[in-house]
């Protein structure tokens, strides 16, 4: 199929964007890498009256550190995301999780806050985003505002953004965990997660004294499990209780079945894979490495 016409517009700066929202009302949609925008447009999945293309937008382009955080463009490219060596160092987590993203030719085009926005439950990039919790910042003719990341999914392809506004920024907090975690099952390499989890935590002196934990690919957004969490910590950190723990998650969850796997299959693969990374991050603590 193709798509039905549109009317395109490619401003140069975040005040033409308004514009052109204005002039166009609620139909108008943004442009960014194309990457999930364009198969929706050419199966009729949705239907604007205009395409504002931001990608000479150069104001959202790129990351930097600054303060405490460090703050990645809307337009940065999956592939520069994933080869910045800030990101390595002040979100290792990250950048583990960036090579699972789709493919390279996808991650060539493909954009930071065009993820967060699409907001596909088995993307990596949301679940990163909850683990680290990042602020994502929009901007609007009204002003901007800070979104937390626990606000921001709000469903199947559904978040807080609101008509006419624009993910400019995501502030990242520069790395305060000594110990990360990245894992999904997915059918082939680049493909959406099945079950993925990522895990942030801070060991001293091989004491666990903080640690999150997210699921993503089982439910209709990227899933925080803090009731685990404070299992773990409550908990002596060995294999036993990482057995004993890992048997009981997923109970509480309205997992999704997907078009390959009902939901049992999915609850028993993220038994496994929350059991496997936990082991994994015992075997980092015991090993000496983040
Ligand atoms: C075959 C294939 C496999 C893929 N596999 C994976 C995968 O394994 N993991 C994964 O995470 N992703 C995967 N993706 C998706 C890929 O990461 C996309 O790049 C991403 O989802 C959308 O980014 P984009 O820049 O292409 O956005 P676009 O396609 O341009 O836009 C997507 C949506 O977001 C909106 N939007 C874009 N930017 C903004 C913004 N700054 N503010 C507000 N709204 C905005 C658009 O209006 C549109 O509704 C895959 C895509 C394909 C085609």
């Amino acid at each position: 199929m193709k798509s039905s016409n549109f009317a395109y517009c490619r401003p140069t700066s975040l005040a033409e964007v308004f514009d052109v929202f204005e002039h166009y009302g609620d139909d108008a949609l943004i442009l960014a890498g194309g990457q999930s925008l364009l198969p929706t447009l050419n199966m009729r999945l949705s239907n604007p009256s205009v395409l504002i293309d931001i990608n000479r937008v150069i104001e959202l382009q790129g990351v930097v550190e600054e303060g405490q955080y460090l703050k990645i463009g809307a337009l940065t490219r999956h592939y520069e995301v994933e080869s910045s060596s800030i990101v390595e160092k002040h979100v290792p987590l990250l950048h583990m999780a960036m090579p699972y993203v789709a493919h390279t030719a996808i991650r060539s085009r493909g954009t930071f806050g065009g993820s967060l926005a699409f907001a596909d439950a088995a993307a990596e990039i949301p679940a990163i985003t909850l683990t680290c919790e990042a602020i994502i910042q929009v901007h609007s003719k009204q002003g901007n505002r800070q979104i937390a990341v626990t606000d921001f999914f709000q469903g199947l392809y559904s978040t807080a953004l609101q008509k006419g506004e624009i993910i400019t920024r995501v502030l990242f907090p520069k790395n305060e965990f000594t110990h990360h975690v990245f894992k999904e099952f997915a059918r082939r390499q680049g493909d959406y997660a099945t079950v993925g989890i990522a895990i942030v935590a801070k060991f001293h002196l091989k004491q666990l004294q903080n640690i999150r934990i997210v699921y993503f690919g089982v439910s209709d957004r990227p899933i925080a499990d803090v009731q685990l969490a404070q299992d773990v910590l409550a908990q002596d950190f060995n294999a036993q209780s990482i057995y004993q723990l890992s048997n009981r998650v997923g109970h509480d969850l309205e997992i999704t079945t997907d078009i390959y796997h009902d939901r049992q299959t999915k609850h028993h693969l993220l038994k496994v894979i929350v059991k496997r990374a936990l082991l994994e991050l015992l075997g980092k603590v015991e090993d000496g490495v983040s």
